[in-house]
């Protein structure tokens, strides 16, 4: 690539910032990265009765939380501001009037009621809609007459006839379009805001965009830009399409395959480093088996060849295992930032916990950490600590506490832990030998019934970090509930 590098990040901020758009935003800065390139970032609010400032935090806050910064645009400047759409108006205007007095745009006045009439005759023929001209004969007396008479108009650029635009792509190769299928389109609608096909054009052109990496639900568009390109005199940069985000069942990822924001994931407890990683293998395949990369791997290594033209399958188990692969690495204090919200929210942990609680909480999720995949698995992992619903989770557990020598072993454990001064991990570690030769039982028939008894399921962190993070009186109490105590 031998033009200095840039490449931007468009999104419109009309909802919640949608896992694609992520995508995008995390190719984008990758490239730049690669290339010692300039990443942009700037909004598409033409849609102004769905753009809103509070959808553009959302997306400034998740793109900063996901560690993916910008060199220009928005917040930052730079030199081919503005970065909103809206404010570059006037831009837009020169440019449209340059088209209108070389004949390259023209007015058209025909009202929606005969475009509907035009269209449907078109598609009653099996043809493709498009427009038919009408307008674009019209007389300069006729056109300032109209225009004094104040009727409604849109302006549309005029099309090269019988012609083929060829979008040649980085992912999906040259891609062909019939120029007599596209016709000519609208510029600037009635209402003065120009179409999203025109700015982004200017956009991109002005800005110096050498390559526009973006959702392949923009291909189509692209043979549009290509006339614009052509009739404004500018070089189109390169194009990237990168294919669609499936869900496991290989239908367009949406609502109904879960979550499908970032700011969702962030909530559930992902951490940013491991959803970088995850986002940056949709669609992307590194030159290596390795699934883990930090973000410096990543920028190093993140070609656009390596972006494959088949479609992204949202594989929510790699991500659970990739976050989990991040988590192993936290201290202590970050896996308490990471999950202690979730235990508020769940009302076991209070508002402002003492220094003791956060003490005793970084205890517990360090014992949980092997046991949950991203934060808000951790309500359910340390449920048993909060709450006396733990009844044995099926058949083959609650059969344990039938085992034969149960009774024995519970209530010689429980002598043994009454017995002891103080209960921590290390105090209660030697008690489980002690029980097994007591009652002459193998290591399993003695750690299983306890395990049951506190805690209602086979499996978790180590029992005897269990039962110090439980406390004596909950451990008793429990132990007691079992009814197989030999008093
Ligand atoms: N605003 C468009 C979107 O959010 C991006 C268009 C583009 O990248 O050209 O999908």
């Amino acid at each position: 690539m031998s033009k200095q590098v840039r490449v931007r990040f468009a999104p419109s901020p009309t909802g919640p910032f949608h896992i694609g758009g992520a995508r995008s935003a995390l190719f984008n800065y990758l490239v730049a990265a690669h290339n010692d390139g300039t990443f942009v970032v700037r909004v598409e609010d033409t849609d102004q009765k769905r753009s809103t400032r509070e959808s553009e935090e959302n997306i400034k806050e998740a793109l900063h939380w996901l560690g993916i910064n910008w060199d220009e645009g928005i917040d930052v400047g730079g030199d081919h501001g503005p970065y909103r759409q809206m404010e570059r108006l006037d831009l837009y205007r020169q440019y449209t009037e340059k088209l209108l007095a070389e004949g390259k745009a023209y007015y058209c006045f025909c009202t929606p009621e005969e475009l509907e009439a035009e269209k449907d005759a078109q598609m009653a023929k099996g043809e493709t809609p498009v427009y038919g001209g009408t307008c674009s004969h019209l007389s300069e007396e006729q056109i300032k007459q109209y225009l004094a008479e104040g009727r409604p108009h849109v302006i549309r650029i005029r099309t090269p006839k019988h012609k083929t635009y060829e979008v040649d792509d980085i992912v999906r190769g040259k891609v062909p379009f019939d120029s007599d299928k596209i016709g000519d389109f609208v510029i600037v609608k009635s209402d003065g805001v120009p179409v999203y096909n025109y700015c982004v054009v200017l956009d991109d052109a002005l800005m110096e965009i050498t390559h526009v990496i973006r959702a392949e639900e923009h291909l189509s568009n692209t043979p549009r830009q290509l006339v614009l390109y052509e009739a404004l005199g500018f070089e189109p940069p390169k194009f990237a399409h990168v294919s669609l985000i499936l869900g496991a069942d290989k239908k367009k990822m949406s609502k109904r395959h879960g979550a499908t924001s970032v700011q969702q994931y962030r909530d559930m407890g992902y951490l940013p480093e491991a959803l970088f990683n995850f986002l940056a293998l949709l669609g992307w395949t590194p030159d290596s088996d390795k699934e883990i990369f930090s973000k410096e791997e990543l920028c190093s290594m993140f070609t656009l060849d390596r972006v494959a033209k088949n479609p992204a399958v949202f594989d929510i188990e790699k991500l659970n295992w990739i976050n989990f692969q991040y988590m192993k690495e936290l201290d202590g204090p970050s896996l308490v930032t990471l999950c202690l919200p979730h235990l508020q929210k769940a009302g076991y942990v209070s508002e402002n916990p003492d220094a003791n609680t956060l003490t005793w909480v970084e205890t517990m999720v360090t014992a949980l950490r092997e046991h949950i995949q991203y934060g808000a698995q951790v309500t359910d992992a340390a449920k048993v600590f909060f709450t006396d619903e733990y009844e044995p989770e099926n058949e083959e557990t609650a059969d344990v506490l039938k085992e034969e020598t149960a009774p024995a072993v519970l209530t010689a454990f429980l002598k043994e832990l009454e017995a002891l001064d103080e209960v921590t991990a290390d105090t209660v570690q030697p008690l489980f030998k002690k029980v097994q030769k007591g009652v002459g039982v193998k290591g399993k028939f003695v750690y299983m019934p306890i395990r049951v008894a506190l805690t209602g399921v086979m499996h978790g962190p180590d029992l005897n970090v269990i039962i110090a993070l439980m406390g004596r009186e909950k451990v008793v109490q429990r132990l007691r509930r079992s009814g197989l105590i030999a008093e």
